[in-house]
């Protein structure tokens, strides 16, 4: 198998060099030695040739994908400066030894036998920071023949398959580029801004970040910082009044648009994808998303000012939201959906239930219809589980419904983004100035400031008043 894939590597970069590749393939190997062995070479002795192939392919496919606005040296020297560390099978212990993640190394066993377990790796980019302070990102791609001693199997990419790596390995290579710094004297609009109880946060941050230190960024390192940095079009809202402690990522869309370049790149390769299904709706919103702004000036803003995108999206107002967060949030209904379908009930009631909602998606279900499934599964449930309580049974209720109008809410979802996408793109190309509507609504950071400042004051003031209540009181005993 192995020596299947070595032969894979060297017939095909033979045939690079002898197609005009050469050059390109010589820069990227001057970059790969650079790296001093923090960049895996290949997965084994006989495959060193594979990070070079792989690279040369990433980078001419963008190329050309963009119709040369981002050129495949630009795309080579933007992860050769922005990707720390390249990994084929796990990290190395003392070389990686500086890399966490959670606060966890991730060469330490909590990291193989918690984080890995729990949210089922099988590549992982993350984010950490290098002698100097700079901020990089260790790429890994897991082998699948992995077990803990307790004979856990975990996630991983299967080495003898050329395609599964390329597929893997694309995506993370993307997930580095969508990350731009873009300097502040270059941002037109606002990062932060509040809609309604919400307030959007742009950058790329931490969803883990407690309340001191979210202020702290907004009152310290966000006014002082020269750039600031944009994963993709990933968003991260916090309700200041209500639920200051719970982040909500929105970082579904952002991730389609990953996926939705990885799989370009793929067929620009000439290779196949095995697993179409996997975040098959959200490619389909970052594919809505691409073609309605031109792909080529869409694939040249997601990988170098995402920003663009992202406000783009905010100024255009659809069902009370912008757009950006409209789509996300339907997006955000999905694992729910998805959790259903697995969930409670053994697996032949599990298909009964199934079945009853594929024929209740194909009519107009009545509203005795849908009482009568939902009874049903309820049924089902207390039958089997002791502690469902009256809670459950409202939260399970409202979940069904949900279930029940999926067609309903999907085809109403995409009605109004293609509604939406012809206005989104005659305002890019200033065909069309549509007046955006948040623009009511849009915080400069000077009000956020000007805001908190106030309510610190009234705090304080009311402070006053209760301590001069109590004093008061006080004086009469
Ligand atoms: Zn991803």
């Amino acid at each position: 198998m192995e020596e299947d894939l070595s032969k894979k590597v060297n017939d095909t970069l033979l045939k690079y060099e002898n197609t005009g590749k050469k050059e390109i393939l010589e820069y990227i190997n001057a970059i790969i030695l650079s790296k001093n062995g923090k960049w895996d070479l290949g997965i084994n002795e006989s495959s060193q040739g594979l990070t070079k192939m792989l690279l040369c392919e990433y980078a001419m496919a963008i190329e050309n994908l963009s119709n040369v606005q981002l050129k495949a040296k630009f795309v080579i020297d933007k992860l050769a400066n922005q990707m720390g560390t390249l990994r084929y099978g796990d990290f190395k212990k003392k070389q990686d030894d500086n890399i966490k993640y959670d606060k966890n190394a991730v060469t330490s066993n909590k990291y193989t036998t918690q984080c890995r377990v729990e949210s089922n790796f099988g590549a992982h980019t993350i984010s950490y920071e290098e002698n100097d302070k700079i901020q990089q990102d260790a790429v890994v791609l897991f082998d699948d023949k992995q077990t803990l001693k307790d004979g856990t199997k975990l996630s991983g990419i299967d080495f003898s398959n050329l395609s599964d790596i390329r597929h893997t390995i694309f995506h993370e290579w993307t997930h580095v580029m969508e990350k731009c710094l873009v300097e502040r004297k270059d941002l037109k609009e606002n990062i932060i801004y509040r809609q309604g109880n919400s307030t959007y946060i742009n950058s790329l941050l931490s969803a883990d970040l407690t309340m001191n230190e979210y202020q702290n960024y907004i009152d310290n390192i966000f006014l002082s910082n020269e750039a600031i940095l944009f994963g993709g079009i990933s968003t991260i809202e916090i309700n200041l009044e209500k639920n200051p402690n719970k982040r909500i990522m929105h970082n579904q869309i952002s991730e389609g648009c990953t996926e939705y370049i990885s799989r370009l790149v793929m067929e620009e390769v000439g290779d196949t994808v095995e697993h179409p299904e996997r975040y098959s709706k959200q490619v389909e919103i970052a594919k809505k998303v691409f073609t309605s702004r031109g792909l080529e000036d869409s694939l040249k803003d997601y990988l170098t000012c995402s920003n663009k995108i992202i406000s783009e999206l905010e100024s255009c107002s659809i069902d009370g939201k912008d757009l950006l967060h409209y789509m996300s949030d339907f997006i955000n209904l999905l694992p729910n959906i998805n959790e259903f379908f697995k969930n409670k009930v053994d697996d032949k009631k599990n298909d009964e239930i199934k079945n009853k909602v594929m024929e209740l998606w194909k009519t107009n279900p009545t509203q005795k219809s849908k009482v009568d499934f939902i009874n049903f599964v309820i049924e089902d449930i207390k039958a089997i589980s002791m502690d469902f309580n009256e809670k459950d049974e409202s939260i399970t209720e409202n979940m069904l419904n949900m279930v029940i109008d999926y067609p309903k809410i999907e085809s109403n979802f995409w009605q109004m983004v293609n509604e939406k996408f012809p206005v989104i793109n005659d305002q890019r190309l200033g065909k069309e100035t549509i007046i955006g509507f948040l623009k009511e609504k849009v915080y400069s950071l000077d009000e956020i400031a000007k805001k908190d400042l106030e309510r610190e004051q009234n705090r304080n003031n009311e402070e006053t008043r209760e301590q001069d209540n109590k004093k008061k009181f006080d004086f009469g005993k």
